[in-house]
């Protein structure tokens, strides 16, 4: 499904003095079944531009087509609940969207209000649980006492189980230790290859967001200010930089390459690939 944003700007607290302007007339669209990849330093307008996709932001002017829907400004409850059901967000801090006493019944909400036959419901749970990684012991227990780690499955659990077709995640991978950062790469790439999600991905792990992503959004200031295809944005290493981003580490050594030696040797996503081809140069 694919998301479009059309001059949309959005102004926190307006017509007060702590009015501060976030999003500046943004004009952006989520490729549908691909991975997009947002990135920008912090205060950027990442975050404000993910809760815009399920309308938990409006804007302030400006508008988003999701679907059969345009979300504005004044926007009709009942079509928000369904952009809900086909677009699923799961925030960067988890606590903020649990309010379940058990993570069962966490995992379970979106599809209660979704009106989920309860075998329905128990057959997702446990499918949800399994593919974050998480065993069966966890039902019983109270989300607020997990681990970080813990709470970021659940909450993504939660998403996943009610079947969204756009699934929003913002900066995923924040407090995950490496085995479960890695199992939540595998996840991503899975729910676009084999479930045929759009996904939506603000990170600053720059080198996995490299290896899987389709389509790049640079946000500065509150606007986009780099958009396209993931070599012909990264590659653009000295505009990334003004704003505040990295390019990933191992399009950085193709263009020193280029730069010292005056040798193309081409972008690539993984490392070997990159050494074979520059065994071939050299031959
Ligand atoms: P990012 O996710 O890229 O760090 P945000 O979207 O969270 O950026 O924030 C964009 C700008 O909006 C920042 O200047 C931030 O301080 C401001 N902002 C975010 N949320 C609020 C809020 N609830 N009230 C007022 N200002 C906010
Ligand atoms: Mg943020």
């Amino acid at each position: 499904m694919e998301i479009v944003f059309n001059n949309v700007t959005h102004i926190y607290n307006p017509k007060t003095p702590l009015a501060k302007k976030a999003l500046d007339k943004v004009n952006l669209t989520i490729q549908d079944k691909m991975i997009n990849g947002i990135i920008g330093k912090s205060g950027s307008g990442k975050t404000t531009l993910l809760e815009m996709m399920n309308a938990l932001i409006l804007p302030t002017t400006g508008n988003i087509k999701i679907d059969k829907y345009t979300i504005k400004k004044n926007h009709k409850i009942k079509d928000i609940n369904e952009i809900r059901f086909k677009v699923g967000v799961v925030l960067s801090s988890p606590e903020e969207q649990f309010f379940n006493a058990t993570v069962y019944d966490e995992i379970a909400f979106g599809m209660k209000s979704f009106k989920y036959r309860l075998d329905k419901i128990k057959e997702h749970v446990a499918n949800a649980l399994l593919m974050v990684g998480l065993d069966n012991s966890y039902l019983e227990r109270d989300p607020f006492t997990l681990s970080n780690g813990e709470k970021r499955k659940v909450a993504l659990a939660s998403v996943l189980a009610y079947n969204p077709e756009v699934v929003v995640l913002d900066e995923p991978t924040m407090g995950l230790d490496d085995k479960s950062k890695k199992n939540l790469w595998r996840i991503i790439r899975t729910l676009k290859t084999r479930y045929h999600k759009t996904i939506v991905l603000v990170t600053k792990d720059i080198d996995m967001l490299h290896k899987i992503v389709d389509n790049v959004i640079v946000m500065h200031d509150g606007k986009v200010v780099m958009e396209g295809n993931k070599y012909d944005v990264f590659k653009e290493e000295f505009k990334l930089n003004e704003y505040g981003v990295k390019a990933p580490k191992i399009i950085s050594f193709s263009n020193k390459v280029l730069e010292a030696k005056d040798i193309k040797i081409g972008y690539r996503d993984e490392i070997n690939d990159l050494i074979k081809d520059i065994y071939r140069y050299v031959k």
